[in-house]
């Protein structure tokens, strides 16, 4: 989608901090982080929410996890634990409309969030 920011991240249009890419995901540091390591992992392809998510996306959303436990494991905080989490929708707290799974570590994290 042309207008979608986090098509042109994919696309490399907009630079990020990549830290990961392959033909199916991308993985970049949030430019506003809310922990040591804050991480987004998005489908090349664009889905605005999970909303939208149908049964062939299935392999897609199972990547985009297993990615964030990679991750998680390469950062160095697997054991200790981390959080993923996708926002969907106003009441959700989704402000890009492209799906992205968050990858937060690196410090003990409150439960239940805001
Ligand atoms: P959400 O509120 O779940 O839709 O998350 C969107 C996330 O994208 C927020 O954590 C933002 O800080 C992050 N974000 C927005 N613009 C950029 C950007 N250009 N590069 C990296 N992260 C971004
Ligand atoms: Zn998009």
């Amino acid at each position: 989608m042309t207008d979608c920011l986090f098509c042109k991240i994919a696309s490399r249009a907009i630079p990020a901090a990549l830290v990961h890419e392959d033909d199916q995901l991308v993985a970049f540091r949030d430019i506003n982080p809310q922990a040591p390591t804050h991480v987004l992992i998005i489908p090349r392809r664009h889905i605005s929410t999970l909303d939208e998510l149908e049964a062939d996306d299935d392999v897609t959303v199972g990547a985009m996890v297993r990615l964030a436990a990679a991750i998680a494991r390469e950062e160095g905080f697997a054991a200790a634990g981390y959080r993923t989490v996708f926002n969907c929708n106003a009441d959700g707290g989704q402000t890009v409309f492209h799906i992205h799974l968050h990858l937060l570590g690196g410090r003990p994290l409150t439960w239940p969030p805001g």
